[in-house]
This record gives structure tokens, C-alpha cells and sequence, in this order.
């Protein structure tokens, strides 16, 4: 993939399970409530109606969210009018704490090696559907976090995958409800100029990656004809695969921003983020940047601490060699829960028998096939590694006159095999470490059995 620069602007729905009530209105949060029913004056701007004082649970919520970055926590927070006309917003404004005046929640933090620019809260419009031209007005007033990161990917795989952490993340530490959805737009920007273009209404991880891969081959193509990336809005079409022309710089919006004079400013008293802090684990950055200290690779790291329930696993397990279980973790178990399409925390085993595997496993008792296999069956269903390896005799061969006899019938029966790998051929070879894992029913280590088998056929 070539050069390019892409930053993120992520909305998502904050967990507001304590109080279920929007941000300023008592109306139920209910994405399964029929259309129009959790609505009150308020959220549908009648005339004389004024917003109630911010959901209080709404702004923990969002500090939780900058301190899980690493942010910067402003003291004073400044409501403000974003205007513009659109049949999904009654009042012809939206109350948000981004835009000229803004200070936002939190700024300069980073998460997973991406910076995050700043981290806002802000109120949902309505849900308008412009075929049948119906409001559905139950999402008007839902608070959502807006998360700005800096221009930092390079990598259209690292998008997904940081973004899948970061929800993760933000549902570990219930700020945000992730069955609600994300709603991004996304920037990118080609070399030589990084003219900015900004795509709007990207609606899932897939859809960000074709977005951007989309977006770099038609800025290329500009490119390549002696044209000019001009700044511009564009528009993602989900069907088509394809960005549209919106708007450009000198077509850009003019929100004319100005403080809510509804609103007071929110103070964010010491004694209660100071509460807010203690109740939260350690940010990822910082997990990751621990045990890259005690040797593990930077990418490793990463991944691991993107997922908090997994780092925590390996923080209370570390005597086990926190190296050899990182990456342990990364190869063997990431590669399962993937298979199984599950969280950690999803997977139904007890921790005991996952680290009697992990036992085994370590100390060579089993083979990395036969650990594989067990691991595969206790993601299914719980069950007690050691008992069974003992039960079924699944013990690794350790014997080296075991394997020898082994490989000798190997390579007895491997005719064709030996002599092609006596031509210089180490496909053939590894056909002849097949047959002796085979012959002892995946029981040994197939590095060993290459090493005998070398041995013998010298
Ligand atoms: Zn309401």
C-alpha cells in the first residue's frame, strides 16, 4: 500500500445504564423502542421547552473516556450551538461541546500509538429517513462521545484493528455501549500535498477500510493526471463502494457557533475526577509500555493491551515468563478466540484449566498440536486439560530413541522423500516430518523430529 495519512473523528453512544435517560431530558434510552415514543418536549424542541442540566452519569462517562487516553481534563466545559438546517435536528442547532469556542473535555492523549486530538460530548439528532421523509425522534438528545485523532494511521489494517481496541477498551471500562454502533469520518490525504479530503457517514469497521482504500486510488488517479487534491467533504456510498463530492473549503458549512446560553458551564471539580480516576484500571498505553520494559515487542504489546481483559490475564500470570506468554497469547490464543469470533471474557472457560494448558504447553508435556487441539475444544466447552491429557495419554513423546525408531520407519517407507531431500529438496523433508507426527498421533515436537531426522539421514 502506498504512502497516505488518515485521521478519525469516531462517534459512539455512551453506556448510560445507571440513569438510561438522554442527555438533557428524563426520556428513556431504548434502541429497541418503537418510533416516537421515548420523546417529551424537550427532545423535540417545542416551542418554550429548555434542555434540564446535562446527565451527570453522561459526562462521568466522557471523562472516563479522555482519562482512558491518557488526556489532558479541562475544568470548565463550555456548551455551544452547532446550526444547521436538517430535518433531523428540531431546534435547528446541536448542543456539543466541539466547534470556535469549544473546550473540550480532554486533548493530547493517545491510545495504541494513534494521538488523540481531543474528546468531546455532545447530543445525537433524530433519526430521519429521507425516502419515506419520516423523523423518528426517540435517538434526538442520546449523548454521544466524539473522539478526534490525529493524522496518525498508515495503514488501512491498523484502522480496524485499533479501532475494534478501542471499543473494547471504552466497554471494558463501561463508558460506552458498543451495541449502539460507531459512526466515523474518516480523513485522508495523499502525498505530495496531503490535500485533506474528509468522507462523511462511514457506519462500520468494514466500511472505514473500504472507504479509505477507495479514497487513496481515486486521489492516486487525480494524482497521476497532473491534478491538484483540493480540501474537500465527500460522501460515502455504501453500496456502490465509492466517496461523492459534497462540498468544498469554499462551499464548507458555516456552523455559526455560539455559546448556549440555556447552558451553564460544566466544572469539573477535582475531589470528583479525582474519584472518576481511582475507579479506572491503567490505560492500554501505559499497559503496553510495561511490559515492552520486560521485553516484549512494541507490536506484541499493542495488541495485547488492546484488549484489557487479555493483558489483565497476563499481568496476574506473568511469573509464567511474561515474554514466552505474551506472545503465547498473541499467536495461540488471539488465533482461537478469532476463530470462534468471541471476547475473552466470552469464552466460557474456567482461568484454572486455561493455565493448566498453558502448563502443559510451557513445560513441552504436550506438543504445540496436540495444545492446539485442546485449546480449540476448551474455547467450545470447559473441561479439564491436564485430566484429560492424562486419561487419553496424550503426552508428548520426549523419548529420543522413542522418535528414533519412529523416524527410522519413516524414512523406510518414505523412499521418494529421502531421496528427493538428499537432491536438496526441504519440502521433502517436511513430508517426512508429516509422517512421523502422524506415526505418533501428533505427540511430538516437530522441530525434534526434523532435528532426528537430519541426524539420520546425513
Ligand atoms: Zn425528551
Amino acid at each position: 500500500m502506498s504512502k497516505f495519512k488518515c485521521g478519525l473523528e469516531i462517534h459512539v453512544y455512551i453506556d448510560v445504564s445507571k440513569t438510561n435517560q438522554k442527555l438533557f431530558c428524563c426520556c428513556e434510552v431504548n434502541s429497541k423502542a418503537k418510533p416516537n415514543t421515548n420523546i417529551c418536549p424537550v427532545c423535540t424542541a417545542q416551542p418554550g421547552s429548555k434542555p434540564a442540566l446535562p446527565n451527570k452519569e453522561a459526562v462521568e462517562k466522557v471523562i472516563k473516556t479522555a482519562l482512558m487516553f491518557g488526556c489532558k481534563i479541562n475544568k470548565e466545559l463550555v456548551w455551544q450551538r452547532k446550526h444547521y438546517s436538517w430535518p433531523d435536528l428540531p431546534t435547528g442547532y446541536q448542543k456539543t461541546m466541539s466547534g470556535s469556542y469549544a473546550v473540550p473535555v480532554g486533548e493530547k492523549g493517545s491510545f495504541l500509538g494513534i494521538g488523540i486530538t481531543e474528546v468531546h460530548l455532545e447530543e445525537d439528532p433524530a433519526r430521519w429517513d429521507p425516502v419515506s421523509g419520516s423523523v423518528d425522534y426517540n435517538r434526538s438528545g442520546y449523548s454521544l462521545i466524539e473522539i478526534v485523532t490525529d493524522p496518525d494511521f498508515r495503514d488501512v489494517e491498523k484502522v480496524r484493528e485499533w479501532l475494534k481496541a478501542l471499543i473494547k477498551t471504552l466497554t471494558y471500562v463501561k463508558a460506552v455501549n458498543k451495541n449502539m454502533g460507531v459512526k466515523c469520518d474518516v480523513n485522508v490525504s495523499i502525498p505530495p500535498k496531503y490535500g485533506r479530503t474528509e468522507i462523511k457517514n462511514v457506519n462500520s469497521f468494514k466500511s472505514i477500510v473500504r472507504a479509505i482504500e477507495y479514497e487513496i486510488s481515486r486521489q492516486q488517479k487525480e494524482v497521476s493526471k497532473g491534478k491538484r487534491i483540493e480540501q474537500q467533504t465527500r460522501a460515502w456510498d455504501d453500496k456502490e463502494g465509492t466517496t461523492k463530492f459534497m462540498r468544498s473549503k469554499e462551499q464548507a458549512l458555516d456552523y455559526r457557533f455560539i455559546p448556549d446560553p440555556d447552558l451553564p458551564i460544566v466544572e469539573i471539580k477535582t475531589s470528583f475526577l479525582s474519584e472518576i480516576k481511582k475507579s479506572l484500571p491503567e490505560s492500554p498505553d501505559i499497559k503496553a509500555k510495561k511490559i515492552t520494559k520486560q521485553g516484549v515487542s512494541k507490536d506484541t504489546a499493542e495488541i495485547l493491551a488492546g484488549d484489557l481483559h487479555v493483558i489483565n490475564f497476563l499481568d496476574k500470570h506473568k511469573s509464567l515468563d511474561v515474554v514466552w506468554l505474551s506472545n503465547w497469547l498473541r499467536k495461540e490464543l488471539l488465533r482461537v478466540l478469532n476463530l470462534e469470533g468471541k471476547d475473552f471474557e466470552e469464552i466460557n472457560f474456567k482461568e484454572k484449566n486455561l493455565l493448566e494448558l498453558i502448563t502443559l504447553w510451557k513445560n513441552k508435556d504436550i506438543s504445540p498440536e496436540i495444545g492446539r487441539s485442546l485449546l480449540e475444544e476448551l474455547a467450545k466447552k470447559d473441561f479439564s486439560p491436564k485430566q484429560k491429557v492424562e486419561k487419553e495419554n496424550l503426552q508428548s513423546i520426549k523419548g529420543e530413541s522413542e522418535l528414533e525408531t519412529f523416524a527410522q520407519q519413516a524414512i523406510k517407507e518414505g523412499k521418494k522423500a529421502v531421496e528427493d531431500y538428499k537432491k536438496g529438496s526441504e519440502k521433502a523433508l517436511n513430508s517426512l516430518v508429516g509422517l512421523v507426527m502422524k506415526k505418533t498421533k501428533g505427540k511430538a515436537s516437530p522441530s525434534k523430529v526434523k532435528e532426528i531426522l537430519k541426524i539420520l539421514l546425513k
